[in-house]
């Protein structure tokens, strides 16, 4: 209870502060109109008696002018607080939407890249961005609504209690089993949604694969539609079977309580039939007693909903805070500043990482120094761990045992941000970005816009080409998700990737199989200036063809996590180990 306490105030504090203005507008609004229901009813009856009296004193309308104005000028109150009450309600929830994405983005690329390897984060993210951007407004707005039925139910339930306290009774008492019905069924409903989140993130993937540019080459080609909208209608009826047969119980049982408020409403009413027939009530007085039960039992069922809906809030907005609580743990440990650039070397020291929920070390007591201006490739098999030893160097990950220095500095010690500024990178699922080609070549350094940069880029990647022959050249869109933009192949986009990189003009260069996609002419177009291009920097290069992997200094060779052999291209072939089997593997079968 005490936690769930501390959520809402939590809330509270998140709504107060993307917009304190707006939220005590609507807060004021709403409890400015908590009043107006009881001062309309009093009109009324004023009305109604007035009417009585001067038609049995044969007056004429005009005798009762000043009570039509009154009652017309209070409706109008009411209505005009009502409208403005919405226009201000959503410029507050706009407002606080906007700063709620902004903590979420934050949060979802400040967070661990290794926490992608967990369903669970996914699952809490998915959560998180579906609560996080209304839920805290929600609580704001269920409050308001407390307080704004209780001022309205306390004042309407005084004016019956002036007539008779019956009626009043009655009006709680026909309520209480809906009260009961909403609370046990917040609890069930809120199990139920946490759990089919998995099998709600299923069925997003399902569709996506219907309906996204990316799978719909392959799904027409293998004929796959019918496979996965199958697929799809599973997970998806699935859910929503659970959550029907859930809501059909809830709907039973909320008629039989309806039943309930419509005997109370019955003997009411005769009641109050009964004492005018008496004539012991003024018809003005009936038909306000007649209106305040209707309206008490509405604002019953609105305090009641709020109640509940803030009770449910409650339950859900646990996720969104222990997602925004997160903590990160790839930060800067026992701080001390960068250096500008690297002076001597790289070294990576019994390093040595698994990916979670896999015991398996995907790098094994690694160990190796990278020195200053060098270009070493890596070579492997595939899943013999490049990749992920790239991720360690540049600090997306922090390997389980060992350690990576930067000038024999701890690189854990540097603030990770600052780190990679260091770092271009082409990694080999690299974006591509639906914005224009020189965006796409500028995004590599994104506080540093330089026209003759991004050309002298794209001559070296090999993209000016075909970048010049794009109706707006460098200004064209690049991509197919807006109008008047022009797709690239995928050879195409690798080039500008490259460009992205070499942009960036970082001392450390690493690429990841930069030219798997290149056509031939391009890639030894680029490897025959290999040199120039990763002139003064530092470089690592990933690769499977071998005639780009002699260019480097020197030859790392990794097998199942371990560094197998390393050397040049010739000591290499002198052992005749791994590297040599590898390497004549692939010659063979240009030989043949
Ligand atoms: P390489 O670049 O040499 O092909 P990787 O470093 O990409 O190898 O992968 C090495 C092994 O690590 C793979 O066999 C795979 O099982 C595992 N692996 C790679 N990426 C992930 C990941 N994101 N999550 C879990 N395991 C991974």
């Amino acid at each position: 209870m005490k936690q769930r306490y501390n959520l809402l105030i939590k809330s509270l504090k998140l709504v107060w502060d993307s917009a304190p203005g707006w939220a005590t507008a609507n807060s004021l609004i709403s409890v400015i109109r908590s009043f107006l229901p009881l001062l309309l009813l009093l009109l009324l009856k004023n009305v109604i008696d007035e009417i009585t009296t001067t038609a049995s004193a044969g007056g004429s309308v005009s005798n009762i002018m000043m009570p039509l104005l009154l009652l017309a000028i209070v409706w109008f109150l009411d209505e005009g607080f009502a409208d403005a009450g919405n226009y201000v309600r959503k410029k507050q929830s706009v407002k606080f939407e906007d700063y709620m994405y902004g903590l979420l983005h934050e949060k979802a690329v400040k967070a661990d890249l290794i926490n992608f390897e967990n369903p669970e984060y996914y699952d809490n993210l998915s959560r998180a961005s579906h609560d996080a951007p209304w839920r805290p407004n929600n609580i704001l707005n269920n409050l308001i609504s407390i307080l704004r039925s209780l001022i309205s139910l306390l004042l309407i339930t005084g004016l019956i209690i002036s007539f008779n306290w019956l009626p009043a009774a009655l009006l709680v008492f026909a309520n209480i089993p809906g009260i009961w019905l909403r609370l046990h069924y917040a609890d069930i409903l809120f199990d139920f949604r946490r759990k089919k989140t998995p099998e709600a993130r299923k069925a997003a993937y399902f569709n996506w694969l219907l309906t996204g540019d990316k799978p719909s080459r392959e799904i027409r080609l293998f004929g796959l539609g019918n496979y996965f909208r199958e697929l799809f209608r599973r997970s998806f009826l699935k859910q929503k079977e659970e959550e029907l047969e859930i809501i059909r119980k809830r709907t039973f049982i909320e008629i039989l309580s309806d039943v309930f408020k419509a005997s109370a409403i019955f003997i009411m009413i005769f009641y109050i039939a009964d004492q005018a027939i008496e004539g012991s009530v003024s018809l003005g007085s009936m038909a306000m007693f007649l209106l305040a039960f209707r309206q008490g039992m509405i604002y019953m069922k609105e305090l009641f909903g709020s109640l509940s809906g803030l009770y449910e809030d409650s339950l859900f907005i646990g996720d969104t805070f222990a997602f925004l609580d997160l903590k990160e743990t790839i930060v800067a440990k026992d701080k001390i500043l960068l250096p500008e650039t690297l002076k001597e070397s790289i070294t990576v020291e019994n390093l040595s990482f698994s990916y979670p929920g896999n015991e398996k070390k995907i790098i094994d007591n690694v160990s190796f120094t990278l020195n200053k201006d060098e270009v070493v490739a890596i070579v492997g098999h595939n899943g013999a761990g490049k990749s992920t030893l790239v991720r360690l160097i540049s600090r997306l990950y922090d390997p389980d045992s060992g350690s990576v220095k930067f000038d024999g500095i701890d690189i854990k010690r540097f603030e990770p941000d600052e780190y990679r500024k260091l770092f271009s990178i082409i990694f080999q699922d690299f974006m591509l970005y639906n914005l224009t080609a020189g965006d796409n070549i500028k995004m590599g350094r994104i506080d540093h816009n330089s026209n003759d940069r991004m050309i002298d880029s794209a001559r070296k990647s090999g993209a000016m080409r075909f970048i010049e022959e794009l109706p707006g050249g460098f200004e064209t869109s690049i991509g197919n998700l807006f109008d008047e933009s022009r797709e690239l192949s995928w050879g195409e986009w690798q080039k500008i990737a490259l460009a992205r990189a070499l942009y960036r003009d970082s001392p450390i260069l690493i690429l990841d199989e930069p030219a798997s996609a290149l056509d031939s002419d391009t890639e030894y177009e680029i490897f025959s200036h290999f040199r120039e291009i990763v002139k003064n920097r530092t470089t690592i290069l990933i690769s499977h063809r071998f005639t780009n992997v002699t260019l480097a200094d020197r030859i790392i060779v990794m097998d199942h996590g371990r560094i197998a052999e390393t050397g040049d291209h010739d000591e290499l072939m002198a052992r005749k180990g791994l590297y040599y089997s590898m390497y004549n593997k692939q010659s063979s079968r240009f030989e043949k």
